[in-house]
């Protein structure tokens, strides 16, 4: 994410949320053996597959399945913000290890009243043995889930969307993307998702903070299809690529080996969209930003073409790029949010945050959904890249605007710090800011000069390549760094890094 302005205090109902839960421990480096396996035939329809009036099969165990399948029915009460789910998960156990419970993450359930668990199903069993607490739901499974196990969960619920806060001063509360405003209906980690689970330490899923992001995501593959069952039909703005729909009021997505879907939906959505090699960039914005809009659909596809040739290929068949009706910027899968404000804010030329922000979100598709980490607790893996490939960005498409951008972006640069700190340990947003995004920047263009073009462009798309659809840690950044060079890089590290690697 990237957020310009200060946040200083958090909604009530939020924040008691977050000193009821308990924080999960660190982890440690492994890469999950689910993601090392090489893909094996999925029964979802790909995103290039062709279309067809027929829906997705509902899927059955099959323990060669390579990563999770989520197969979601979203009816959409468009106009009372209300909907009714049924979601399948077939959850492939490639941890090593039997597991007697599954652990899900429910953001929606931070609301009071937003999620209410209709019917569980797991192999076809009615469930009942689980607690949800705050985003947390814990199913105890009546027989264990043995390593290379499959096991298919079946489950109804309900949601009741929460309206974008409104508040007089929005330099004063942590966006909220999820939910409704006026014009727009945001669904953003709006599903129950079984999260990570980490050999010899178990799920991972820690606090929600007051800034930055706390998810961590294994990679899924998702068909989801939405229903508007009061007959609106809306602007669909989504993560994964589009597929024939099973009714005339439904539309049907679907997205391969993503970290997490999203949906943003409008009555009043704008579209401008670009193919650009096998790629379809879509720009959605409201009525009288036009230029931004363009702007915005423009900057992501130079940057996709940048960051194609410098990282390595986008995995991807659509790129969606999103005017958020809120104050924030934020990445999901195949898709991102640019706040309001900077649409309001654009000039017309590259100088500003609409441009600046358009080029960090769509390098999120490379550091976040494809390389992910675990956010919470190594922020800088993601962040510090994207910050440095806006960078990269502009060296690239408006050179002469490399020293404009360091100035803009450090203009209310307040104090250094360890680049590899948790987001539980910012010292507040600015701060926190300052040490992941902007010392995380100095580091990589410090590290650049160090080791020459050459070498720091083989050692990203190396890095890249080795951890794409896979989660990296800090110990695997500098493990494949020094991989290529041997140039001695201790006092950079002592003066960037609290950890040693
Ligand atoms: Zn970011």
């Amino acid at each position: 994410m990237f957020q310009h302005t200060a946040i200083r205090i958090l909604r009530p109902a939020f924040l008691l949320i977050f000193f009821l839960s308990s924080c999960s421990s660190p982890a440690t480096p492994s890469p999950i053996p689910t993601e090392t396996e090489p893909p094996t035939s999925s029964p979802l329809p790909t995103e290039t597959a062709l279309p067809t009036d027929t829906p997705a099969p509902v899927p059955t165990a099959a323990p060669a399945l390579a990563r999770p399948q989520y197969v979601i029915d979203l009816r959409l009460n468009y106009s009372t913000h209300a909907a009714s789910v049924t979601q399948t998960i077939t959850y492939p156990n490639w941890s090593g290890e039997t597991l007697n419970d599954l652990v899900l993450a429910v953001q929606p359930n931070f609301w009071q009243g937003g999620f209410a668990v209709r019917s569980l199903l797991i192999e076809n069993q009615p469930v009942s043995t689980y607690t949800l607490d705050g985003q947390k739901w814990t199913i105890s499974l009546l027989q264990p889930l043995p390593p290379g196990g499959t096991l298919t969960l079946v489950m109804e619920y309900d949601l009741i969307l929460p309206r974008m806060q409104a508040y007089a001063n929005p330099d004063e509360v942590r966006p909220q993307i999820y939910g409704y405003s006026d014009r727009q209906t945001n669904l953003v980690d709006w599903y129950p998702f079984i999260v990570p689970y980490k050999p010899g330490e178990g799920w991972i899923l820690h606090n929600a903070w007051f800034y930055g992001e706390h998810l961590v995501y294994d990679p899924a593959d998702f068909d989801v299809t939405v229903t508007f069952t009061d007959g609106t039909t809306p602007q669909v703005a989504s993560s994964g690529a589009e597929v024939p729909a099973p009714t005339a009021n439904s539309r049907r997505f679907v997205l391969e080996a993503g970290r997490t879907f999203a949906f943003s939906i409008s009555t009043v959505f704008k579209v401008a969209q670009q193919t650009v090699g096998n790629v379809t960039v879509f720009s959605y914005f409201f009525a009288f930003y036009d230029a931004p809009g363009e702007a915005m659909l423009q900057t992501t596809i130079e940057a996709l073409q940048v960051y194609s040739q410098r990282f390595g290929p986008y995995p991807h068949k659509t790129l969606t790029a999103v005017q958020g009706d809120f104050n924030d910027g934020m990445e999901f899968s195949a898709f991102y949010f640019i706040s309001r404000d900077y649409f309001n804010l654009y000039d017309g030329t590259p100088k500003n945050y609409l441009v600046i922000i358009a080029a960090h979100e769509t390098a999120h598709q490379w550091w976040f959904d494809s390389v992910a980490d675990d956010q919470a607790l190594e922020p800088w893996l993601d962040e510090a890249l994207c910050t440095y490939s806006e960078r990269i960005y502009y060296e690239s498409v408006h050179p002469d605007m490399v020293s404009w951008w360091w100035g803009y972006r450090y203009f209310e640069f307040e104090e250094p710090g360890f680049v590899d700190t948790p987001i539980y340990d910012g010292g507040g947003q600015r701060p926190y800011w300052d040490k992941v995004y902007l010392t995380g920047a100095r580091f990589l263009e410090e590290l650049r000069a160090r080791i020459g073009d050459e070498t720091f462009f083989a050692f990203l798309k190396d890095y890249y390549t080795q951890y794409a659809g896979k989660r990296a840690t800090g110990a695997d950044f500098f493990r494949v760094l020094r991989e290529h060079t041997a140039a001695d890089l201790t006092d950079l590290m002592t003066k960037y890094f609290k950890n040693t690697y």
